[in-house]
């Protein structure tokens, strides 16, 4: 299969769809990769690279041109939707349920679009899952930035001092970015919490962190008491296919110490937090009724080279599948990769986006 690879030109993506090692894959597998000049550079890989795995490197019209198989990272932007036609398939994040021109010219154009972050396996979305624990592990990082003086903080440091306490992390939310945000701020010395909803997931908590962290059952109570001591408090909730519940209202956040930083990561979901605004890393944090909030929408943006990588290895058996069998014959064979399908032939496949677009499906 001809497989191509662009340069992404959405502002602030930095990641690229497939790695020289993922080339390698594919080419080793009989296939043709091209991959626009350029397109690794933001990653660490240099035209060179690709071009010893075995792709030709080309211009983005010859790309596009070129691809029964076209692999992102974001969802096309209006300048590229001149290359979508009936005879492609794409492959990347695509959040279609918020973006009613896309749907519309993937109608238009006949285009196969297979949405990355809707891929469903029995576990969960595996494509979606790096870019949280990534997220979550950058979560700590901006913990123990924000904390010191010189970035705004109240001046602590998140391990404490031999003899001198710890600051007091609270994660709620204990999935994918919760988990591996409380694993690092623990790895820092911090005294963390996490706090859930879901008995099963509270149990699997248990089990992981072993005492290491303290795991509650959430409810008003426990949350207003724990936000009182808390330092840092990161939102890390998700109700699939809904927006963040809100889990602290405006009202509550006198509840919190002097200098205490809330880092939103799900504000792409809307935001866990009443008073969240989505912001980027030109300016990370805005301040609400003199709290400091910390609300990077795309924060794997920071780490590319270490996202593109996260995000290759789970996307690649899938890649590895189309190309090999054939898009049909992977779709029959593989009922999470059809569950990716969101649109084809003209026509929305994928339930949450038909729903978004009533006059559309
Ligand atoms: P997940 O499904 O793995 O985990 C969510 C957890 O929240 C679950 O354990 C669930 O039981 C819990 N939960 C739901 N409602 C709750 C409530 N009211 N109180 C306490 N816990 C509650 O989800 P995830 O992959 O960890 O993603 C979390 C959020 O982070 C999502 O909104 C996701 O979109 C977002 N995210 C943001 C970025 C970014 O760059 N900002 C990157 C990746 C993911």
């Amino acid at each position: 299969m001809r497989i191509s690879v662009v340069t992404e030109i959405k502002q602030q993506e930095t990641r690229v769809a497939l790695t020289p090692a993922g080339t390698t894959d594919l080419v080793q597998r009989g296939h043709t990769v091209f991959v626009e000049r350029g397109a690794g550079e933001a990653s660490g890989y240099s035209d060179e690279q690709y071009t010893y795995a075995g792709a030709a490197i080309v211009d983005r019209d010859t790309a596009w041109a070129n691809a029964e198989l076209l692999l992102k990272v974001k969802e096309p932007i209006a300048e590229e939707y001149r290359f979508l036609r009936s005879d492609l398939v794409l492959f990347t994040y695509l959040h279609l349920a918020a973006d009613r021109s896309l749907t519309e010219a993937l109608l238009d154009s006949g285009t196969l679009a297979i949405a990355y972050e809707t891929v469903q396996d029995a576990h969960g979305l595996p494509l979606l899952t790096p870019m949280s624990e990534i997220a979550g592990r950058l979560a700590a990082h901006a913990a123990g930035n924000f904390m010191m003086r010189q970035h705004g903080g109240p001046g602590l440091l998140l391990g404490g001092a031999p003899g001198v306490a710890p600051a007091r992390v609270l994660v709620i939310g204990g999935g994918a970015v919760g988990t591996n945000a409380a694993q690092l701020a623990h790895g820092m010395g911090a005294e963390v919490t996490i706090l859930d909803m879901s008995a099963k997931r509270i149990r699997e908590l248990d089990g992981i962190f072993k005492g290491s962290v303290r795991v509650l059952m959430s409810d008003p109570h426990v949350l207003e008491d724990e936000l009182q001591h808390a330092d840092v408090v990161i939102g890390a909730v998700l109700v699939p296919g809904r927006a963040a519940p809100k889990v602290v209202r405006r009202d509550q956040l006198p509840l919190l110490r002097p200098g205490a930083l809330l880092i939103d990561v799900a504000i792409d979901q809307g935001g866990a937090f009443e008073t969240s605004r989505p912001t980027t890393y030109e300016s990370p944090i805005i301040e609400v009724d003199g709290v400091r909030h910390y609300c990077v929408a795309n924060m794997p943006g920071a780490v590319p080279q270490t996202a593109t990588k996260a995000l290759t290895n789970v996307t690649l058996g899938y890649v590895r599948a189309i190309a090999d069998r054939g898009v049909d014959a992977a779709i029959a064979a593989d009922a999470s990769l059809a569950a990716g399908v969101n649109v084809r032939d003209g026509e929305i496949v994928y339930p949450g986006v038909a729903d978004a677009f009533p006059d559309l499906a």
